[in-house]
């Protein structure tokens, strides 16, 4: 086993740099290397680029894709793209736009890797067009923790390909798959952007956009009284060249080039407090007020706003902080009026929050996705938040809605599996893709999984 294979000791987190652990990180750059550091591994778990936010790819012992990421076919007549699930999100933006296609579903960074994406089956600004990540996998081959490659997809093994998408890592190592691209004639996207005074006003202004392809809205949740859920809206469409701004009609699928600021220090703890997300807040509408109505932007900005900032997850401080996702289902409007309402009268006050309407769900036992609205916040990791989360769960559990597993590091067991039904069906499951334990994260050892 060479040293990489062995793996380094480091401290590692998620995103939201909380928890952190003392990790051994092993890299592999085949099939044959990775069952060897499997053989190895008792209790471990698949990373890609860290940018869940909790506990969900951390483990004693992780195992990198960052050295398994080679595209490996794509057929310019349908769009289908082979390519190693180490292959990010950014590698395929920079490679395919200029060509014309673009990932199906994109999240709010782009450096996220495909087994990352894969295994949170993540969603975009589209999930009510265009569902989640897994409805474009066209197939995938996963490493059991046997060391058994086993190819699966939709129609065949789907037990297998249910359990790989949405499973968290936990049925074993994606290690390729082909991914449906979808076609653009453009690197720009046709904005418009809405201010909303209310919660009410926001949910009918979703559902009036239904046929736009994206759709968000950032909700002030430190608003109150008749202000409550005060909202902008941002949707979206990829453009067409003749909508472009003139000087870019000659090259319509070449990216201008974007500024990369960096987060140059650790915000002082001191200084997230009400009042300073409070001005944030007020800051944010503002600025949007000024930028309402149709434009066309680059794709860029619209979709990945946060990764213009290198490292903007040291804006929270050194205790790091938790995003709290949840989603409600269609007619439990009430639930997320009531949830918004006791943040804003808390002591936590969230920085960044986000709002989207989710089309309906898909049928893998873990998958996040169910119709209705989905809410995330972020909020400064402070000792009060850990009772107000607990309080949300179990809202959120109580009118039939769940937590995001790759944004959380505190959910319960007993919320969890009040949440997510069908965690005993894939329990089963892993049980034989898993039969020794092979994998195993902080977060699927907190919830008993
Ligand atoms: C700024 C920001 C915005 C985000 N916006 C969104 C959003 O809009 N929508 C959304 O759905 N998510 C969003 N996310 C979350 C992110 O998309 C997911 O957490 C994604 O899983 C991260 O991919 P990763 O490569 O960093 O994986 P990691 O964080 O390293 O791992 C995440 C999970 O995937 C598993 N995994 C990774 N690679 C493999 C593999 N090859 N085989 C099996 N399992 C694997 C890990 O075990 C772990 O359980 C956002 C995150 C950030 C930081």
């Amino acid at each position: 086993m060479s040293t990489d294979q062995a793996g380094k000791t480091t401290a590692l987190s998620g995103w939201g740099r909380f928890p952190v652990v003392e990790a051994r990180e092993s890299t592999f750059a085949d099939e044959s290397e990775l069952r060897t550091i499997l053989q190895e591994m008792n209790g471990g778990i698949a990373r890609g680029l860290g940018r869940a936010y909790g506990d969900s790819a951390l483990a004693g012992h992780v195992v990198s894709t960052r050295l398994y990421r080679r595209m490996l076919s794509f057929d310019g007549t349908s769009g289908l793209l082979h390519a190693q699930s180490g292959v990010s999100i950014a590698d395929l933006l920079k490679v395919f736009v200029p060509r014309g296609w673009f990932p199906p579903v994109v999240p709010g960074t782009k450096y996220v890797t495909l087994g990352g994406a894969a295994a949170a089956d993540i969603h975009g600004k589209n999930h009510h067009a265009d569902s989640s990540f897994g409805a474009h996998i066209r197939g995938l081959r996963l490493m059991d923790g046997q060391g058994n490659i086993i190819d699966c997809s939709a129609n065949d093994r789907e037990d297998v390909f249910n359990s790989a998408v949405g499973g968290m890592g936990l049925a074993g190592v994606i290690l390729d798959m082909t991914l449906q691209m979808q076609k653009v004639e453009s690197a720009w996207i046709t904005q418009h952007i809405e201010l909303l005074p209310d919660l009410d006003a926001v949910i009918k202004a979703f559902e009036r956009n239904a046929q736009t392809r994206y759709s968000v809205a950032w909700i002030d949740c430190l608003a109150r009284g008749n202000k409550t859920g005060r909202s902008v809206l941002i949707t979206g469409e990829h453009a067409q060249p003749d909508e472009l701004p003139r000087a870019a009609q000659a090259r319509p699928l070449a990216s201008p080039p974007t500024r990369r600021l960096a987060f140059p220090f650790t915000m002082p703890a001191f200084m997230l407090n009400r009042i300073s997300a409070t001005l944030f807040n007020s800051l944010y509408f503002r600025l949007n007020s000024m930028k309402r109505g149709r434009s066309v932007v680059p794709y860029e900005p619209f979709f990945f706003p946060l990764d213009g900032i290198h490292n903007w997850n040291r804006a929270y401080g050194p205790q790091g902080f938790l995003q709290y996702q949840f989603v409600l289902p269609r007619g439990e409007e009430d639930a997320l009026r009531l949830i918004i309402e006791r943040i804003s009268t808390s002591d936590s006050a969230p920085f960044l929050t986000v709002l989207k309407l989710f089309g309906p769900g898909r049928k893998t036992p873990l998958s996040f996705p169910l119709e209705g609205f989905t809410l995330a916040l972020d909020f400064p990791r402070q000792p009060a938040l850990f009772g107000l989360l607990d309080e949300l769960d179990q809202i959120t559990a109580q009118h039939g809605g769940r937590v995001y597993l790759c944004k959380d590091a505190r959910l319960s067991a007993h919320n969890f599996r009040h949440m997510y039904p069908e965690h005993a069906a894939f329990a089963a499951r892993r049980r034989v893709l898993d039969p020794n334990g092979t994998f195993n994260s902080l977060q699927s050892q907190r919830l008993g999984l």
